[in-house]
């Protein structure tokens, strides 16, 4: 019998000088949950033992994260078994998913292997409508690329609130820098024109999302960039105003956590923060955020484990509609 997983505690972020909305938040996940193909394949994860590799242990880790927490929108990359499960279970559970896998995806390379991976979207049923779904193939000067996007605009069922959610997965490896940076420039391009269309459609609502301004916005991502790169300073000065959401868990609020991957190969350890949430930090706050696990907690033989089913962490975070007039400020 294997000891229990590490706990991680949800941290406040709350501060004293900020109003916080009666609203119920919005919980987002992100997470490279480890194309299946790749970590038998491809990885070269040489400190994992092979068989919590196994896709039969390794799927119900991955369930058993997202289900504990129960996030209101799911995104995920790497996912190379959305049709046999994801979109089953997490679809039986009242979640509305999205796919779209890599125009050629490396997983294809691996023998056997289930099918391209990608990005996956998920939502509650319960707590969202629709509004409209874009599926981006992004493009580096124009050249179109093998990295993708989806972005999902939503409404709150019940406040009428409109929020867009967007997950990529962009190119990794160094040498790659000035792709990823335009890989992102195209994305941020993109979001500007969903986030302005949409907020233009939706005229004369007395909810508070009817507003004609743009829409609230968050970006998850395997950006497989340090916060360093350019691509990372692009988003941090976006005209879309965004920040990201885990540089709230340091104590001077303005530092990225250590590790959102940690990864034995061959080649040596890997150790980076490369996984980010961003979101529009004039119409959205964050509330909490899950703690990253700890080195002890990880293990000499850092990930992916027994008890941690990807090379890369899940970040998890409540955020909530900053009022009105504090937008209007
Ligand atoms: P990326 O370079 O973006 O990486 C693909 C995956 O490899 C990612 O999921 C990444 O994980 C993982 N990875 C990162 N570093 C390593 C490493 N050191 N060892 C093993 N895996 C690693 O993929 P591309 O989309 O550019 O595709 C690359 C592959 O796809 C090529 O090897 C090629 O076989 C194939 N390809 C073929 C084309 C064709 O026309 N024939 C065109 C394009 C691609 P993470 O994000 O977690 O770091
Ligand atoms: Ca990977």
């Amino acid at each position: 019998r294997r000891p229990a997983r590490p706990h991680r505690d949800l941290v406040s972020t709350r501060t004293d000088c900020c109003y916080y909305s009666a609203e119920p938040s919005v919980r987002v996940m992100q997470w490279n949950i480890l194309a299946q193909a790749l970590g038998e394949g491809k990885d070269g994860f040489v400190r994992c033992p092979s068989d919590a590799l196994d896709w039969q242990e390794r799927k119900y880790l991955i369930l058993e994260e997202i289900l504990t927490h129960r996030p209101d929108i799911v995104c995920l990359q790497e996912v190379d078994h959305y049709h046999d499960t994801f979109l089953p279970i997490l679809g039986s559970l009242g979640y509305q998913g999205s796919f779209l896998a890599k125009p050629r995806s490396p997983c294809l390379d691996v023998a056997p292997n289930n099918g391209p991976d990608g990005c996956a979207l998920f939502y509650t049923r319960a707590r969202f409508s629709p509004m409209a779904t874009d599926h981006l193939r992004l493009s580096a000067t124009m050249l179109p690329t093998n990295q993708v996007a989806i972005v999902q605009t939503l409404c709150c069922r019940a406040t009428g609130r409109q929020l867009c959610v967007a997950v990529t997965h962009l190119k990794a490896r160094s040498g790659w820098e000035r792709l990823r940076s335009a890989q992102g420039a195209d994305l941020l391009h993109r979001l500007r024109t969903i986030t302005c269309r949409a907020a233009t459609c939706t005229v004369d609502s007395d909810a508070p999302g009817g507003l004609s301004e743009d829409l609230p916005l968050v970006v998850c991502g395997d950006f497989n960039a340090e916060p360093s790169e350019d691509v990372y300073r692009r988003f941090l000065s976006s005209p879309l105003r965004l920040d990201s959401a885990y540089k709230l868990l340091s104590s001077d609020r303005q530092t990225e956590p250590a590790y959102t991957t940690w990864k034995i190969r061959p080649s040596g350890e890997s150790r980076s923060t490369l996984d980010y949430i961003w979101y529009s930090h004039d119409s959205l706050s964050v509330e909490t955020l899950l703690d990253i696990p700890s080195e002890e907690q990880i293990g000499p033989d850092r990930l992916p484990s027994y008890h941690y089913p990807s090379d890369h962490l899940s970040l998890l975070c409540d955020i909530s509609f900053r009022e009105r007039p504090h937008r209007l400020m």
